[in-house]
């Protein structure tokens, strides 16, 4: 306590000996952000300290100038410019921020709470000191740190216009360094101290030390006698770490989310604010080196302020700002799908090979909500050796076994994994992060060093010379790990090196928590799965025509649509847990991204097509369907043979595999499989049900699912109408409508001729508050476990709670398909545009099992977007009679991926015939090094050895095998033989192989 005091009473004050007040003017921008040389020529307004400023999401220019006080700047002082523009006690990020920019638009650096000096000589000239500051007025979205109270803010149309901060002070100020530095010696001491053996001789040194140097200190000249404090505490600073201390690799960072309680437009001035602090640290301390993630960041400050993209160039290629992670955005990993999480790794690789020479080996991934199965082939296949994460850390139940170990995922890909253990990514280097990191190290004994992030995220500016300074009392302090700064590569390579034989953890790294980011704000999840759809249309048709008709390949459209799409991927926004107006903000460019996608197929369709009035179907998916083969297009041959009669009060559509009874509530009171001659639907069960649960997370809203939600249920079994549509024999269908609590349903289940799938298809107008809604399929089907599709393949999930890790796992990711069945037949459960999943099953009095699964379609919480998932909602689900996986395979394909009927000439050829039981082609697309060539990536999606064998069309020069970034790999691991341009491949259970054809 007397230590504290002594902090706070006595060296704080005393850090500044002078200040100054500078002369300050104001413009405040009316509306959204302009660049500096707009507002420069701005005439500024006289403002004092002391004024408010600043409404939610506003921009105010200060102008601070004045003359550099004569005779400061004295041995052992430095003088800054220091500003405080009313700064909170919330964390950084989450308040104002300002850039300081010089009269020439160059910037100096950022300013935050924990940050806000800006050093004299970079804003001052012959004429004294002139600098202006942008300063963002963000308000406070996460109310006080709580993450639970439902707030207007976070949309600048509901915000309001009243000011949030007073602006306090803008000083020329002197800095006595002696002060600075033996701040620093007490910090680290202190946070030292409570973490040593309380009955060691060390403990007690630093204790005594500590307390000598408040005795040394005179109260009445802290200046004068800051040096005798100093030397009070030299001894205990200088006696070295211990040989077998733990080893931190320290890096620099700052997570910053690239959008959540701010819209990206302010993230792009967060990077330029805290990528100029970096760059003025590095000036100041050759230590410095910092890891910097997503491409999409730096490409904001390239295209905002090439004079700082420069500089980090410079940076960049001296090897002290690393670009990491090798992907566009940080994503979410859970819900993209295969194609698109391979493309985070080709753009964000390109980006960095073409910005800066360089390819991250590392993926960088400390915050996303869990990390897919299939994450250790696609880093793999991108080039990338190592994977770093600590979200699992957060984990509500059981605690993953290690730091750093080897993670493989489902086709047996490895990559060499670790986890920081002081479970953070902003670190301070505070001795208790410091000493946590040692404790929790689970690899101690057979390794012996970890990774520390370290830097304020979110836009409180990143690494700051504090930290520095206790990185470097920290190399090597007796009774602390032993801190080195490096880059990740760095770590990864000693930490591989000190551990031949890790142990391995296998499948995916499911995250015991947020759980409800699989289904929160549905119409950014459903953005997201029609634009990849669409991108996997839009690069088929145009490679077609490019190929076949020597269209011009749109490289720019797609290259720049995709950015969109892989950004909108973002650990924040897919996941649904951002404020209403970064998915404001998404769903209208999704609605951009589906029309210009659009209007590209559609154009490459009449190429194709040609002149003519024959109804040609064109088929995107991987597989032939209503005569019409896969990748191509031909006139389709629909059967006619589904019929709908009333019986009971309800109806009968009927089909030669299917009859389905849907009952005078509307519900399936029946589903036979025809063929097997088997009911699909649990005794005493109806299927389809719309189930209503109360969804009130103990905290993080849009986040979390709680285990509790199911202690509260509805089943919405009431119907408004039940009725027979007009149906034709290719269709036959019934309407259902329910009303309940503020919302309304409309329903159609469908079946086609010579379909086993019984179409399910919502349109929702939703208005309740803090539900959730499920569709229940209780089936009558005996599984110890479901399958569900991940990228390029799929999962294994228990459907029983055994184990604690199971019991944990009670609400899943899945992409287009659930899958659940008995050896030699099974059930489908497919969606269009929804991730949330939870299967179960009960045994039921006559011995029988129910397996249950369950899709959740809609939540509705409350913060941070008060009015998440209001609306209008469309969504399309299936139920595949007597299905195995290759039938769930397809049936993900054709309920994502529509048939699009075109009059023209005739058939068109597809590009490429494959043939092989299980492979799937995911994309077909031009080269990205825009060569021509054609590029396709399948993959085994079955789970099993596969022979396949893929006859390109055209005239081929030569066939490679490649990784993600066409890049030949030198050691083909599928490619067989090319010869005569037809190549055949072995693959291994769910491998993912990318062949690049050379045209002749
Ligand atoms: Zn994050």
């Amino acid at each position: 306590m007397r230590v504290e005091r002594f902090v706070s009473e006595r060296l704080e004050p005393a850090l500044y000996r002078r200040r100054a007040p500078l002369e300050v003017t104001a413009w405040v921008a009316p509306g959204e952000p302009v660049p500096f040389a707009e507002a420069s020529a701005k005439s500024f307004a006289p403002f004092a300290a002391g004024q408010s400023w600043g409404r939610p999401w506003g921009t105010t220019w200060f102008r601070l100038t004045g003359p550099a006080p004569a005779g400061w700047g004295g041995a052992g002082t430095r003088l800054e410019v220091v500003v405080d523009l009313g700064y909170s006690h919330v964390q950084p990020g989450f308040q104002a921020e300002a850039t300081a920019y010089r009269p020439d638009g160059t910037i100096v650096k950022g300013l935050h709470p924990r940050n806000r000096y800006l050093p004299l000589a970079e804003v001052s000239s012959g004429g004294g000191v002139d600098v202006l500051l942008e300063a963002s007025s963000n308000p406070d979205v996460s109310g006080d740190g709580v993450f639970a109270t439902p707030t207007k803010l976070g949309d600048l149309a509901t915000a309001g216009d009243a000011p949030l901060y007073r602006f306090t002070a803008a000083d020329v100020a002197e800095l006595d360094v002696t002060v600075w530095e033996l701040l620093q010696d007490v910090w680290t001491l202190r946070g030292l101290l409570p973490e040593l053996p309380e009955q060691s001789s060390r403990r007690a040194e630093v204790l005594r030390a500590l307390d000598d140097a408040v005795d040394a200190v005179d109260p009445s000249d802290v200046a004068g006698t800051a040096e005798a404090g100093r030397r009070a505490l030299a001894h205990v600073l200088a006696q070295p770490a211990s040989a077998s201390a733990h080893r931190v690799v320290a890096v620099g960072h700052a997570h910053i989310d690239s959008a959540w309680l701010w819209p990206t437009r302010e993230t792009e001035r967060k990077c330029a604010r805290t990528f100029s602090n970096v760059l003025a640290l590095m000036d100041e301390d050759p230590d410095l080196v910092f890891a910097c993630s997503s491409a999409q960041q730096y490409a904001w400050v390239r295209d905002g302020h090439p004079e700082l993209f420069a500089r980090i160039k410079q940076r960049v290629a001296e090897g002290r700002f690393v670009p990491v992670g090798g992907m566009w955005v940080e994503s979410d990993t859970n819900m993209p799908g295969g194609e698109a999480l391979a493309r985070q790794f080709v753009a964000g690789k390109r980006f960095f090979a073409e910005e800066f020479g360089v390819e991250p080996l590392e993926v960088w991934l400390p915050d996303s909500f869990g990390y897919t199965a299939a994450m250790p082939q696609i880093a793999r296949a991108a080039g990338a050796r190592y994977f770093l994460t600590q979200k699992p850390s957060w984990n509500e139940v059981n605690r993953m076994p290690h730091h750093t170990f080897t993670w493989e995922g489902i086709d047996g890909s490895r990559v060499f994994t670790h986890f920081p253990p002081a479970d953070t990514y902003n670190s301070e280097v505070s001795g208790a992060e410091l000493a946590l990191a040692e404790r929790q190290f689970a690899e101690k004994g057979r390794a012996t060093t970890s990774l520390l992030p370290f830097g304020y995220g979110d836009g409180g500016g990143g690494p700051t010379r504090e930290m520095l300074a206790a990185a470097a009392r920290t190399r090597s302090l007796e009774g602390s790990p032993a801190v080195e700064i490096a880059a990740p590569g760095e770590f990864f390579r000693r930490a591989q090196a000190e551990y031949a034989d890790p142990p391995v953890w296998s499948g995916e790294m499911y995250l015991e928590f947020h759980r409800g980011t699989y289904t929160s704000q549905a119409r950014t999840k459903r953005g997201n799965r029609r634009s990849e759809h669409l991108l996997r249309e839009a690069e088929l048709w145009a490679t077609a025509a490019a190929v076949q008709h020597g269209t011009a390949y749109p490289y720019e459209d797609l290259e720049r649509i995709w950015h969109t799409v892989l950004l909108q991927q973002f650990h924040d926004i897919l996941p649904g847990s951002s404020i209403a107006w970064v998915h404001r903000e998404a769903e209208a460019r999704y609605a951009e991204v589906a029309r210009e996608l659009t209007a590209l197929v559609e154009g490459s369709l009449r190429e194709l097509a040609g002149e003519g009035t024959t109804p040609v179907t064109f088929n995107a998916s991987p597989f032939a369907r209503d005569g019409v083969p896969a990748l191509g297009a031909a006139p389709a041959a629909v059967g006619a043979d589904a019929t709908a009669s009333a019986e009971d009060g309800g109806f009968v559509l009927a089909n030669d595999r299917v009859r389905v009874v849907v009952d005078a509530d509307g519900l399936l009171a029946s589903v036979r499989d025809l063929a097997a001659d088997r009911e699909v639907l649990a005794p005493g069960a109806r299927g389809g049900l719309l189930q209503l649960h109360r969804d009130t997370p103990t905290q993080w809203d849009a986040w979390d699912v709680d285990e509790h939600y199911r202690r509260h249920t509805t089943d919405l079994v009431d119907a408004e109408s039940v009725e027979l549509m007009d149906g034709s024999a290719e269709r036959v269908a019934v309407r259902v409508v329910r009303a309940f609590g503020d919302s309304r349903v409309e329903q159609v289940i469908s079946l086609a001729a010579g379909s086993a799938s019984v179409d399910l298809e919502f349109d929702v107008d939703w208005h309740e508050r803090q539900k959730l809604l499920k569709l229940a399929f209780p089936l009558d089907v005996h599984a110890d476990r479901a399958a569900s599709e991940i990228q390029f393949g799929h999962v294994m999930r228990a459907t029983h709670t055994n184990t604690s890790w199971d019991a944990a796992r009670f609400e899943t990711c899945a992409h287009r398909w659930v899958h659940v069945g008995e050896p030699g037949w099974g059930v489908a459960v497919a969606n269009d545009s929804t991730y949330g999943h939870d299967t179960g099953r009960t045994t039921r009095e006559d011995g029988g099992t129910t397996t249950s699964v369950r899709l959740s379609l809609l939540r509705a919480p409350l913060f941070p977007d008060p009015d998440a998932d209001q609306g209008e909602h469309r969504l399309r689900t299936s139920l595949v009679v007597g299905a195995g996986i290759p039938d769930a395979v397809r049936e993900g394909y054709r309920l994502n991926l529509p048939l699009r009927e075109v009059a023209g000439a005739g058939p068109v050829e597809p590009l490429f015939a494959v043939e092989g039981d299980g492979v799937v082609v995911e994309a077909v697309k031009l080269a990205e090094d825009r060569s021509g060539d054609v590029v396709v990536r399948l993959y085994e999606a079955h789970g099993s050895r596969a022979r396949a064998a893929v006859r390109p069309s055209f005239g081929v020069a030569s066939v490679v095998e490649t990784d993600l970034l066409e890049r030949p790999d030198a050691a083909p691991r599928a490619l067989r033989n090319a010869d005569g341009g037809v190549a055949r491949l072995d693959l291994r259970p769910f491998q993912l192989v990318t062949l690049r054809f050379a045209r002749a």
